[in-house]
Parts: structure tokens; C-alpha cells; sequence
């Protein structure tokens, strides 16, 4: 008899919250009749969302992608723009998709985040933005980005999408910049299935930006862009309004499990835990680790170690995306360049962490983690906490 299958434990899963409690909003839409184009749910929770975040204003997508996109065309971005290898490779699709050219700076080797003191060496008479990433949701070097984009006249977009709830001494991190980027995919710690939103200072960009979503409608019979489809839905507004009910337990939890993992982390040789950057409120998207060289596996060894007993844990970001064939060719792309990235991206293991994990789960994966450590019967015994 072959024994039953341990359930499989994925980096992240979604949160989701009871069904139950989504049908009256369904019931809702079904009686109005509105799907999209701005609808009440919409509507709603772009103001929710200003509200939670402490934010003035912000406007839905469809995606984390088109509203990185259209944030572009929203300050009529051109030329180059420089941006970090060390990312989700949308970053800098969303600067081809305008016909502009990435131009990519190294990371700083603490936070893994845009290093500023790179960032000057990359300007070009070409140069007209900067779009930075908080990796992790650990909040960039903000005030060091800010000058040198005023000593340049560059726009900042932060391309924002692993920082929902992020906030530094000021409040929110999404304040910084001339536009923030959110993403609300299934794989974030805010979800709306899909979705995504641009977080923007003034009330006349954000009139912008809900053309540009719209196709560049201004009226029935007025267009004044090349604009796009990103509008998001009823059903996905509404979910995110009762998602929302539910963000600070999620938060809380995974504020625990990232304890627990530096916790049982700690004493083990070679396994470095990114620290935090500075944020006054963290949202623990993400629990990276650095294999380093004093550990007795590799990387990729330990991730098939894990991998052996079921944990699908992610090599986030590998690998970089200066290293994909339509980006390969560019100068900047070049490793000699990114010595601090093209490191991290051989190092760097994203753990599971979302608010449904177990303690038991987390002890069992720190426990395979540390090989001096535990003897195996232990970890096994462990393990089993899974079935
Ligand atoms: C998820 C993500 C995106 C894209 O967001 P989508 O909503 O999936 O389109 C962009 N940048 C980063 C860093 C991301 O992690």
C-alpha cells in the first residue's frame, strides 16, 4: 500500500475569506446590474483603500501590469528609465511595452532594493524616470532616490506591488514618488483574484490615469489617449471590500510566523534572514533567506531538500531579469555590472508564509533547515504534521 500524500506546502496561498459572506455582494450586483465601468463596488473600494492605506488618491486596475503600464503613460515617460534586475520580470516589460529603454542598477547587498549610489552612474541625457521596486515590501532608500531624481528632474514610479500596508516614520510608504504601483494578484497579501491599483498625489493625475484605464475616454464621443482597458470589475471590487475586513488578522499572522522562522533561523550557520528596512510597519509579504557560503548545501540543494519533502518554497528572483533573452543584449544587463544581484539571485530562497500556515509546518521547515540541528527522526516526526 502506498502511504497516503502529505499535502503540499507552497510558498504562499491566497486568502481568502468565507463564501458565505461574498454572496450578499453578489446578490448586489446581480440586482443593479452594474459589472464594471466604475460601478458602486468600485467605487467603494478605491475609497477604502485611501483609507486603510492613508493615502489621498488611488485608482483601481485590472492588474498590477497594466496599471504599471499605464503609470507611464500617465507621466508620458520616454527614453530610459533605470530600473533593478532584481524583480518580477513585469517591472521592466511595462517599460517595453512603452518603447522605452531599462537601463538596470545594482541592488544594495543589505535590502536586495535599487541602490541609489548606482543610480547616478546610469543617468544619460536619455534618462527621464526611475522606476524602483520595493522588493519584499521592504520600503527603497526613498529620501536618497527623491534627490537625485530633483537633481535631475527625473520622475520616481515605485513599482509598489510587495508593499500593501508598508509604512515608514511618515505613514504610508506608497506616499513616496510621483506614482505608486499595487498589484492585488492572488499571490499578494492583499488579493482581489486579480487587481491592481496607482496610488498618485493630486486629484488632476488621478483624472489621468481613470482616462488612460478607460481607452482615453473623456465622454461619449471624446478620446484623448491611446488608452487601455484596465478598469476593474464589480466582482472584483466587491471581493476586495470584504478582503479588506479580514487584512489586519492576515497581517498579524504572518507577523507571527516571520517571528517564529528568525526564531528557530537564528543560530544556523550559512542562513541569513533579510532583515527589515526601516519600516515602522511591516507586512511580511515575503520570508527570504540567503543561502550563504558557510551553510553545507547549496541553494538549489536545499531547495530540492525541501522540495523532497513536499515544500515548495521559491527561488524569488532567479533569474534576474537581465537575464531574459529581450533584455540580455542591453550594456546595463551585463553581470559586470549587477555584482550584488547576480549574488543574491543564487542565494536567495523565498520560504512558505501566508496566514493559514501552521506553527507545526514552520518548525518542521526550519527543522529540515538546520542540519546540525534536529536528528532526522525529529523531522520526520514533524513532517507528519502536515498530513
Ligand atoms: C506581482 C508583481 C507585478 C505584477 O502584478 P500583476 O498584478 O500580477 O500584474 C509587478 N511587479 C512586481 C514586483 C510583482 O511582484
Amino acid at each position: 500500500m502506498t502511504p497516503p500524500r502529505k499535502d503540499p506546502v507552497y510558498v504562499t496561498q491566497p486568502h481568502l475569506p468565507p463564501l458565505d459572506e461574498f454572496i450578499p455582494y453578489l446578490e448586489t450586483i446581480w440586482a443593479n446590474k452594474t459589472l464594471t465601468n466604475g460601478g458602486p463596488f468600485h467605487h467603494q473600494l478605491e475609497q477604502a483603500l485611501c483609507d486603510y492605506l492613508g493615502v489621498k488618491h488611488l485608482s483601481l486596475f485590472t492588474n498590477g501590469t497594466i496599471a504599471l503600464v499605464t503609470a507611464l503613460q500617465a507621466l508620458r515617460i520616454t527614453g530610459e528609465v533605470i530600473t533593478t534586475p532584481y524583480s518580477f520580470v513585469a517591472t521592466s516589460h511595462s517599460l517595453l511595452w512603452n518603447g522605452i529603454k531599462p537601463v538596470f542598477a545594482d541592488v544594495d547587498p543589505v535590502t536586495l532594493n535599487l541602490d541609489p549610489a548606482r543610480i547616478e552612474a546610469a543617468i544619460t541625457p536619455q534618462t527621464t524616470a526611475i522606476m524602483p521596486v520595493h522588493v519584499y515590501g521592504h520600503p527603497c532608500d526613498v529620501e536618497a532616490i527623491q534627490t537625485i531624481a530633483d537633481n535631475y528632474n527625473l520622475k520616481v514610479i515605485y513599482d509598489a506591488a510587495h508593499a500593501f500596508g508598508v509604512q515608514d516614520a511618515g505613514g504610508s510608504i506608497l506616499r513616496h514618488g510621483d506614482l505608486s504601483v499595487l498589484s492585488f494578484h492572488a499571490t499578494k497579501v492583499f488579493n482581489t483574484f486579480e487587481g491592481g491599483a496607482i496610488i498618485c498625489p493630486d486629484a488632476k493625475t488621478k483624472v489621468r490615469i481613470d482616462q488612460l484605464k478607460n481607452f482615453g475616454h473623456v465622454g461619449e464621443v471624446t478620446v484623448v489617449a491611446p488608452g487601455i482597458n484596465g478598469k476593474m470589475s464589480e466582482v472584483n471590487a466587491a471581493f476586495g471590500l470584504l478582503q479588506l475586513k479580514y487584512i489586519d488578522q492576515a497581517l498579524a499572522r504572518r507577523a507571527e510566523i516571520a517571528a517564529l522562522y528568525r526564531e528557530l533561523l537564528a543560530g544556523i550557520d550559512g542562513i541569513r534572514c533579510l532583515q527589515d528596512a526601516g519600516e515602522r510597519v511591516a507586512n511580511h509579504a515575503y520570508f527570504p533567506i540567503l543561502v550563504e557560503p558557510g551553510y553545507p548545501l547549496s541553494r538549489d540543494a536545499l531547495n530540492q531538500k525541501l522540495r523532497d519533502h513536499h515544500i515548495y518554497a521559491r527561488r524569488y528572483f532567479f533569474p534576474l531579469i537581465s537575464e531574459f533573452p529581450m533584455y540580455r543584449s542591453l550594456a546595463s544587463a551585463h553581470r559586470d555590472n549587477l555584482p550584488v544581484a547576480s549574488a543574491a539571485t543564487q542565494q536567495v530562497l523565498c520560504l512558505p508564509i501566508y496566514p493559514d500556515l501552521r506553527n507545526a509546518q514552520v518548525e518542521a521547515i526550519a527543522a529540515l533547515i538546520d542540519i546540525g540541528g534536529a536528528p532526522e527522526a525529529r523531522t520526520e516526526s514533524q513532517i507528519e504534521a502536515f498530513a
